[in-house]
């Protein structure tokens, strides 16, 4: 039994059934939970994420905030955050662009927002040279503009589900039976609203949705910053179940192993765009990662990176960008969306209509 399983057990057996989000948050946030315990980015862990397989993605992303801060009138005093910066690669690869514009470094402070204390320690090592100013925040910081960028981070939030039953909502509950996990429903109805067929799954995650909020009230508070936002996910909720467990690259059970297997779900994007607009945000796309990164320039830039390199090289730097652009099974180009969110008129690179 995992560490984490016997902490659940024992609480629930204590305070009763919890639910999927409180499952959830327990196997991610648990001091020995998944990113605390786990190495689980590249070939030997569960995931590759696109930052993971090419260089490209974060230069692009940083070409994108830097433009973003110059559009504002390359203002002083600002933020640049990630959330859940993971082995920090992306925003090594970012820095390693903004950093051509010394006033960019001069203007800005690097916040990583992670609550794993093992990967804070890790995204240190890799990011710490970079920038004269780094620090960690569990929240992304209000006090000045923002430019920010969060990959696979939403993905990663606890969600809650909500199962149709005799025509009413009921939370669905994770519980103990003898010495197994199990699903159960709430006996009493949710106050959730919308109408489907019994037996339907609704998902809420509304710790995303408070983030995304909260980012758009900063954006606002100072007229100006932008976020740029990548993960899978779908622009509308199409109703039904995404919460899944990775173990290893393979589909696993959610409820196997608790803080051993990777938990994700599907960020609901329109869900993300509301919630930013009552924040006063204006939320662009999601548009697919694949047509994001074509139009910023992958195509160019991975010819660049291949000129005078060896074949191997660019047999490598062409898997690079099928899989961060194409549409096939297994790339990344269509499943992934990328949304920003602005305050000025104005339509950021890689979201004009058409
Ligand atoms: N962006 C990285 C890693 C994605 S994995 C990449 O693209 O490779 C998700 C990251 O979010 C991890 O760094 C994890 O520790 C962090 N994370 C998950 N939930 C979080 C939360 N509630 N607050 C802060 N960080 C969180």
């Amino acid at each position: 039994m995992t560490p984490v399983e016997e902490r659940l057990k024992r609480r629930i057996a204590l305070t009763g059934p919890i639910s999927v989000a409180d499952y959830m948050a327990a196997c991610v946030g648990d001091p020995d939970g998944y990113y605390a315990r786990q190495e689980p980015f590249g070939a030997s862990g569960d995931f590759v994420t696109a930052p993971e397989i090419s260089q490209m993605f974060g230069e692009i992303v940083g070409a994108w905030l830097l433009d973003r801060w110059r559009a504002d009138g390359a203002p002083d005093g600002i933020d640049l955050v990630e959330l859940g910066p993971g082995r920090g690669t992306l925003m090594a690869d970012i820095l390693r662009v903004v950093r051509r514009d010394p006033r960019f470094i001069a203007a800005s402070r690097v916040v990583l927002v992670e609550s794993s204390q093992r990967l804070r320690k890790r995204q240190a090592e890799t990011i710490g040279g970079l920038h004269p100013r780094l620090s960690f925040a569990d929240r992304p910081p209000r006090e000045r503009p923002l430019y920010l960028v969060a990959n696979e981070f939403f993905d990663a939030l606890p969600i809650r589900q909500f199962v149709r039953q005799d025509s009413r909502w009921f939370e669905r509950t994770v519980g103990v039976e003898g010495d197994r996990l199990l699903f159960g429903l709430s006996p009493f109805p949710a106050p959730v609203t919308g109408e489907a067929p019994d037996g339907a799954v609704r998902e809420v995650c509304a710790m995303g949705e408070a983030i995304a909020r909260d980012i758009a009230e900063t954006l606002t508070t100072h007229g100006k910053g932008a976020a740029l936002i990548v993960d899978y996910g779908y622009a509308d909720a199409i109703g039904g179940e995404t919460l899944q467990a990775v173990h290893r690259h393979d589909h696993a059970e959610v409820l196997d192993r608790p803080g051993e297997v990777d938990l994700s779900a599907h960020v609901d994007f329109g869900a993300l765009g509301r919630a930013a607009a009552r924040g006063g945000a204006k939320a662009h796309g999601p548009v697919g990662q694949g047509a994001f990164l074509v139009a910023l320039g992958l195509v160019e830039r991975a010819g660049q990176l291949g000129t005078g390199a060896s074949t191997e090289t660019q047999d490598e730097i062409r898997a690079a960008v099928n899989r961060l652009a194409g549409v096939g099974p297994g790339e990344m180009g269509d499943l992934f969306k990328a949304m920003a969110l602005t305050v000025t008129a104005d339509i950021p690179p890689g979201f004009a209509p058409g």
